[in-house]
């Protein structure tokens, strides 16, 4: 099996640096093992929310020179700033093109709710889910927030509760009720099961839709906007909007705790994307080891294809973070298990010194999770030392920054993203 270029990892990154490569007509496998960050993510995507000093960040172009002072290690840095905008700009353009229904721009950020009522800075959200701007009040003076009975994942007083704290909700009046769904009373016996994947699932096949309409007009009475768990659509927005234009309330849906089906409909209109266009998906296959030639890789083993090597003219690597095995963590060891490429090392962090992984405080940012490998300006990666020239890293296996501390991780997926793929492009065409 020959490629113009092999991607290791179909989560956001390596999709999207696929989707780039195929519509110029490139061949491109994608090698993935199993589910990705994405599939539990809120459906908001974050280029930079924060400094490292903890300044809120309203737009990036004015806050990359602090960015840059306070962790030039971040992959936004190596990159260059003029270049990460481009990038944000060309997913905003991809976005629209494959409907991801998003809402935002490089220039602002906004504020979306958290699934515990607070606000969170962010780039792009899903136009299903209220968003608000810096410190203007939401246009609607009364909402009701609707749990469904008996489901864990969302607490609609909690979330009241901690909403009226905030400046752009402490004038209206938020009250809270339950949907009663008798068709999931199947679920409620098996409370484990009580999921918003399985929710959706069952609502889809079962439903009596009037008698949802119904339910919720009856717990809204006459407020101006109903506040939703994220239930209703597992595989797309369609269902949530047939409930939008079946009722005169502005409906809103919002990201439940994980998994929240925001983000696995993003993934699913991806993937479709990448293989609509031709693109080759191997699922259910682990890249497991690679084959050097000098300073190049020649082909990789996977666990289905451990006989037959996949070979390509580029190499990238989309393995995502400890939560998706592209790192790996042993006593005294963090490492990337595939290519087994350097990893970032800095004054905060060794990743073959255990003791400096963690801080004392719990809920402070842990050095571990600016764990990841190096790259270069294009993205290349190196081993002992060496750049290898036809690897690259994109998204989350990169190191030299904590996505969840800074609020950026599906930016840098996307702008590493692209970054790689017009840089393979332009050396193909040589
Ligand atoms: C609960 C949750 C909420 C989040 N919320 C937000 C948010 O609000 N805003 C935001 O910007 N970001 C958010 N994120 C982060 C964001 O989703 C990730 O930063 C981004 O999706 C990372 O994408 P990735 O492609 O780099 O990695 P991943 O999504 O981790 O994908 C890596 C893929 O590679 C596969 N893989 C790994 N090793 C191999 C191998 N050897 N062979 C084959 N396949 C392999 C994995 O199975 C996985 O499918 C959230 C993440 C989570 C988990």
């Amino acid at each position: 099996m020959n490629f113009d270029v092999v991607i290791i990892g179909g989560g956001l990154a390596g999709l999207t640096c696929g989707i780039a490569l195929q519509q110029q007509g490139k061949r491109c496998a994608i090698v993935n093992n199993g589910q990705a960050a994405i599939d539990f993510a809120t459906g908001s995507m974050d280029l930079l929310s924060r400094l490292p000093n903890g300044e809120n960040v309203v737009n990036f172009d004015r806050a990359f020179d602090a960015l840059k002072a306070q962790m030039p290690t971040h992959p936004y840095c190596l990159i260059g700033k003029s270049q990460v905008i481009e990038k944000a700009k060309e997913f905003e353009v991809l976005a629209q093109k494959l409907k991801l229904g998003l809402l935002g721009s490089v220039e602002q950020n906004h504020h979306r709710v958290t699934p515990l009522g607070g606000l969170r800075a962010t780039w792009l959200s899903p136009n299903s889910v209220p968003t608000v701007m810096a410190n203007k009040a939401l246009s609607y003076n009364s909402i009701a927030i609707l749990g469904i009975e008996g489901y864990h994942d969302f607490q609609p007083q909690l979330l009241a509760d901690n909403l009226l704290q905030q400046p752009q909700f402490a004038q209206m009046s938020i009250r809270t009720g339950y949907l009663r769904i008798p068709e999931l009373d199947f679920l409620r016996q098996q409370s484990r099961e009580f999921r918003s994947v399985h929710i959706a699932q069952s609502l889809e096949q079962n439903i009596v839709f009037k008698a949802l309409i119904q339910e919720i007009e009856l717990e809204a009475k006459d407020v101006d906007a109903v506040f939703l768990p994220a239930c209703f659509g597992l595989d797309s927005q369609e269902f949530f909007n047939r409930l939008q234009d079946s009722t005169s309330l502005q409906l809103f849906e919002l990201p439940t705790l994980p998994p929240s089906l925001l983000g696995g409909r993003q993934h699913k209109l991806l993937r479709q994307r990448f293989e609509s266009l031709g693109g080759t998906m191997m699922n259910g296959d682990r890249a497991l080891r690679a084959e050097f030639e000098g300073d190049r890789v020649k082909q990789i083993f996977t666990q289905i294809h451990e006989n037959e090597p996949i070979s390509a003219t580029h190499f990238v690597l989309a393995s995502g973070s400890f939560f998706s095995n592209g790192l790996v963590s042993e006593f005294d060891d963090i490492y990337e298990p595939v290519f087994h490429a350097d990893m970032v090392k800095t004054e905060q962090f060794d990743p073959t010194n255990r003791f400096t992984w963690t801080t004392k405080r719990f809920a402070s940012a842990q050095p571990y999770q600016s764990a990841g490998v190096v790259i270069n300006e294009h993205c290349q990666l190196q081993k002992c030392g060496q750049k290898i020239e036809n690897l690259y890293a994109v998204g989350s296996v990169i190191g030299g920054y904590n996505a969840i501390e800074l609020g950026c991780g599906s930016g840098v997926a996307v702008v590493s993203a692209l970054t790689v793929a017009d840089h393979i492009l332009a050396n193909l065409a040589q």
